[in-house]
């Protein structure tokens, strides 16, 4: 199948962000710059009867979309933009190794889960080359083929995949958690797995986007090995990692030069006296780098020595940059407590600061910084998450005056070690479908109460008022429709539920106070009054099965 052509120019930025767009999606692209090939300008102006607007996108089937926005351009790719439900028992944020290997886990022991993530799926391992040290691969793997059979495993479950969606919030709600995506969804869950990684913060200079992977790197564990018996390699930054991996470097290059921009190295003593005195490293002080260049990979580096302004030229084989990581926590505004460098701390079990919350993976404060670690942690936190959640249901059943149900607890121990298909999704009796049961109960016990008091009064001839008989019902449909309004706009059936009980409550309230004492009134007129009201509450309560809300909705 032929590529997807992308018509632009160098100078338009929305160009720009479509071949990103697309570069993250690992979508294969032909880039036509229409200022240099006049044959790309023609099919431009073709599409457009005689207009030149950029990016043109020209799809396989011949279609084509101008000037698209993101949203626009994944709808044509056919990806997920939006979860299917409102209601969850686990959300994880981030489809990076830590968010598919738990995805994976949690599918499999029948927790209803969706991923959501920002960019495209497969995290930093889609974008890493060539990944030689993940288990199982001794002849290494390509790092996009590696995230592409993550996700092909975590669809063989039936994982819900929600992608280019950034999540911009984790709440805590009485007892549940909301989290907010960008496209205004909110979804409750019983718990969240925050899995967002981090990123390896860049020099920001010319030529290192386009030589990342190809002489530019960011993790020596990863790529040194690459660079077995070169002649030099330069290390840039003057921490703690940057000196470690310095040395870690020495075992593959004749010479290691590491640069820093300071007047004075920031690493902790011992490891600034094991480098200085290590035969293969030079240090570079007080020196910055300006750019990196070469065709398909590293062939330059430019640096400048900050006191003279001298430019310095070097060629060595690679340039391992170590100037800090940025864990991705900007959405976790409060609640959630960060470290001072804002990666997120847990306990031994991967709980956070907020109840119901999980984190894993590199955004974990302590993380490795590892894939197999990454996809470790992952599966220990859903871990975690499974034996909290069958705690919830365990307490629930308590509750109720049951036995203990036990039983997903053994079929999911089963599940971990036996299953090897897709296991049909049982439909997961959760602690809020339980409260909400529980809502409706007492809410159909108020209303029969209101019936029978209605019932009672009519018998004994004490009258009221044609308009204090007709308030139960309009009471009954007005509650019908606030729920569905709820139901609609807050996902937490809780919340639904907890309003509709209160609800009740005012009811009676305000049935004894209205009550207009002494007044004669036809008894059948009360009993009929009375039997629609009941009617009234029971199209609620058979309208607002609270089963339904844990079930697909159809769109
Ligand atoms: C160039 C490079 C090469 C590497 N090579 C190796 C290697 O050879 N071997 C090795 O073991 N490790 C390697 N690593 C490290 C490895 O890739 C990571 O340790 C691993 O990917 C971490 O997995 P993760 O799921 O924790 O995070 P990530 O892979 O970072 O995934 C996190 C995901 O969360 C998403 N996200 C962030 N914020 C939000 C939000 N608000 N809402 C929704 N989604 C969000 C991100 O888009 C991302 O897709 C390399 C890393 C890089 C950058």
């Amino acid at each position: 199948m032929p590529d997807l052509k992308v018509y632009g120019a160098p100078w338009c930025p929305d160009c720009k962000r479509s071949k990103k767009f697309l570069a993250e999606h690992r979508i294969p692209m032909e880039w036509i710059d229409i200022d240099q090939d006049h044959d790309g300008l023609r099919v431009v102006e073709k599409l457009q009867a005689g207009g030149r607007s950029i990016p043109t996108i020209v799809f396989p089937d011949g279609s084509h979309l101008i000037e698209p926005s993101d949203d626009e351009l994944a709808r044509k790719l056919g990806l997920t933009l939006e979860a299917s439900r409102q209601f969850y028992e686990l959300v994880i944020v981030g489809g990076g190794p830590a968010g598919l290997a738990a995805a994976l886990y949690a599918a499999r022991e029948g927790i209803s889960v969706v991923i959501v993530e920002k960019s495209a799926l497969g995290g930093q391992a889609g974008a890493t080359k060539r990944i030689e040290n993940y288990p199982g691969f001794p002849e290494g793997i390509d790092g996009a083929d590696l995230a592409e059979r993550f996700i092909a495993q975590a669809k063989r479950y039936q994982v819900e995949l929600v992608s280019a969606v950034e999540v911009t919030s984790i709440e805590p709600e009485m007892g549940n958690v909301v989290v907010k995506l960008g496209n205004g969804q909110e979804l409750c869950a019983h718990a969240a797995l925050i899995a967002t990684g981090s990123r390896y913060r860049q020099l920001g200079v010319p030529g290192e986007s386009s030589l990342t992977g190809a002489g530019v790197h960011y993790c020596a564990t990863c790529d040194g090995p690459f660079y077995r018996g070169a002649e030099e390699i330069l290390v840039i930054g003057g921490g703690n990692s940057a000196l470690e991996e310095a040395l870690f470097l020495t075992q593959f290059a004749k010479k290691i030069r590491i640069v820093s921009h300071g007047s004075e190295l920031r690493a902790s003593g011992l490891v600034q006296a094991d480098v200085r005195r290590h035969p293969q490293i030079e240090i570079m002080l007080d020196t910055e780098i300006v750019a990196f260049s070469g065709t398909k990979k590293l062939e330059e580096v430019v640096a400048r020595q900050r006191v003279t302004g001298e430019e310095q030229r070097w060629h060595p084989a690679a340039a391992f940059v170590f100037v800090g990581l940025d864990p991705n926590t900007a959405f976790l505004r409060e609640g959630v407590h960060l470290d001072q460098r804002g990666f997120v701390t847990t306990d031994a079990s991967f709980r956070t600061s907020l109840p119901g919350v999980f984190a894993a993976g590199d955004v974990r404060a302590g993380a490795t910084k590892q894939l197999g670690a990454a996809v470790g942690e992952g599966i220990a936190a859903l871990l975690q998450i499974r034996a909290q959640l069958q705690q919830q249901r365990l307490t629930v059943s308590l509750d109720e005056g049951g036995a203990p149900d036990v039983t997903p607890v053994t079929s999911a121990t089963a599940n971990l070690s036996s299953s090897t298909g897709p296991p049909t999704r049982p439909d997961p009796p959760g602690r809020v479908a339980r409260l909400a049961v529980r809502g409706w109960i007492a809410l159909a016990a108020a209303w029969a109460a209101a019936a029978v008091a209605l019932a009672a009064s009519a018998a004994l001839g004490i009258a009221t008022g044609l308009v204090f008989h007709l308030h139960p019902v309009a009471i009954a449909i007005g509650s019908a429709w606030l729920y569905r309004r709820l139901e609609e706009a807050r996902p937490c059936p809780t919340r639904s539920v907890a309003f509709l009980v209160g609800l009740g409550a005012l009811l009676s309230a305000s049935d004894e106070a209205l009550r207009p004492r002494g007044l004669a009134d036809a008894p059948w007129l009360a009993a009929a009054i009375g039997l629609a009201g009941l009617a009234g509450a029971s199209w609620v309560l058979l309208r607002a099965d609270p089963r339904s809300l844990l079930q697909p909705r159809a769109r």
